[in-house]
């Protein structure tokens, strides 16, 4: 139990209780879900406090309510730590989320039923990038890209026709399941050409641009957006930064374009992540990320798994499962049993649908930040096969049994000196 919880524990040991075992989960389990991290207990301290009380709509100096002396100073030292983070004119905090951040971006830069291209999600994409359930897909006219099949990597020459064809205003690059490095100058020059605006989503790579690990899309884009929790590892919540052209666009979309009032007591914890990822420990952690990406990805081919794109560039890659005979949600669910997390996750031309497919999505961010190394990668690559190649109860009793011991030697959320905080 986080020593913090007490008092809940006392009021409602009913929601307590639930926490308790949702932690006790993530303790004992291996999170290799791409999406996902451990916040640090200061990130998760500052969510838990009264500036979850204080309406606060519009700006710091610029409010629709009384008593926001404190909280604009909150809300501007989180956008100051993001703008010096990242290198940007303007930082915009208040996104309740990534789909929020995208959705309120889009906004300022294209009209409704105007044209915007993106990555298709079967080819890892993101839904709020057009796709036809999302209302993004609705509102716009969405056309998308997707990697060549044979080699998983995104080909510019192909986006380049595609735009050329399609005349987008918007193009939008940036994924949830593309692990190479995505090439920001070829797509701003394709922008340009076709005098079309460039957003990146930065949603998952944010934190290894924050540790200098990854080209940052800021000099390259007009409109940068993200997610705070993923590689970044702050709260959950989303962020837009921006060209300085664009701050008044950007800054009216999300208010009063699309939500109401901010959620202080997040974007206090965005600053506390923001000054985390600044400090020369993040760094190391995001070099780490990506090593320990780079070292499951090889150890998981030694086993004979195909690596969509043969390998990794970032914290997640896309691994085809078919080798051992399961499909992706059979895999999600026999590896779910063995104690460790993943998503299944469609690979380019996916013959399987959706729903069952023949990949799962695997990232690094949450081992890493569990101090977790190569070594371990290289248990995991193995408990992995394992599991996947004889699924019966026996190995996955064992696997789990194993799980449960490394997890152990990597402790979460200790009181005090722990490995963590
Ligand atoms: C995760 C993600 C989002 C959405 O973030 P939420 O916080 O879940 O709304 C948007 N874009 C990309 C590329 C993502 O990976």
């Amino acid at each position: 139990m986080l020593e913090h919880n007490a008092s809940l524990r006392a009021a409602d040991p009913t929601v307590a209780r639930l926490v308790d075992l949702e932690l006790t989960r993530q303790r004992e389990g291996l999170e290799l879900i791409a999406s996902e991290n451990f916040a640090s207990r200061a990130v998760i301290d500052a969510m838990g406090t009264p500036l979850t009380n204080k309406y606060s709509e519009g700006y710091p100096g610029k409010r629709y309510y009384g008593g926001n002396e404190i909280v604009d100073q909150v809300e501007q030292l989180a956008i100051d730590r993001a703008k010096s983070l990242f290198g940007a004119d303007h930082a915009n905090v208040q996104p309740h989320a990534g789909a929020q951040a995208n959705f309120a971006a889009f906004m300022a830069v294209l009209p409704p039923s105007g044209t915007l291209l993106a990555m298709s999600l079967p080819h890892g994409g993101h839904l709020s990038h057009g796709h036809g359930v999302n209302h993004s897909g609705m509102i716009w006219r969405a056309v998308h890209y997707g990697v060549n099949p044979d080699s998983g990597l995104i080909e510019m020459d192909e986006v380049r026709a595609i735009a050329l064809k399609a005349r987008p205003k918007l193009i939008v690059c940036g994924g949830s399941a593309y692990s190479r490095i995505i090439d920001f100058p070829a797509f701003r020059a394709i922008a340009d050409e076709v005098e079309a605006a460039l957003l990146v989503d930065m949603a998952h790579f944010a934190g290894l641009v924050a540790g200098g690990v990854h080209p940052s899309p800021v000099p390259h884009a007009q409109v940068v957006t993200s997610t705070t929790h993923k590689t970044l590892r702050g709260p959950r919540g989303g962020l837009i930064l921006c060209q300085g052209s664009l701050a008044k666009a950007i800054d009216k979309s999300v208010f009063p374009g699309t939500q109401g009032g901010p959620l202080e007591h997040v974007i206090a914890a965005k600053a506390v992540a923001f000054a985390e990822a600044a400090r020369p420990e993040f760094k190391d952690y995001a070099r780490r990320v990506v090593v320990n990406a780079q070292r499951l990805a090889a150890a998981l081919t030694e086993r004979g798994f195909r690596i969509i794109s043969g390998g990794t560039d970032t914290h997640v890659m896309l691994v085809d499962v078919r080798g051992k005979q399961v499909t992706g949600k059979q895999a999600e669910e026999l590896l779910g049993r063995a104690g460790m997390t993943v998503n299944r996750n469609t690979i380019p031309n996916d013959p399987a649908s959706p729903f069952v497919t023949s990949g799962i999505r695997l990232g690094t961010s949450a081992l890493t930040t569990r101090g977790m190394g190569e070594a371990e990668m290289t248990a995991v690559a193995d408990l992995i096969d394992r599991v996947l190649s004889a699924p019966t109860d026996d190995t996955i009793a064992a696997a789990r049994a194993e799980v449960h011991a490394l997890a152990a030697g990597f402790p979460l959320y200790q009181p005090a000196g722990g490995r963590v905080r």
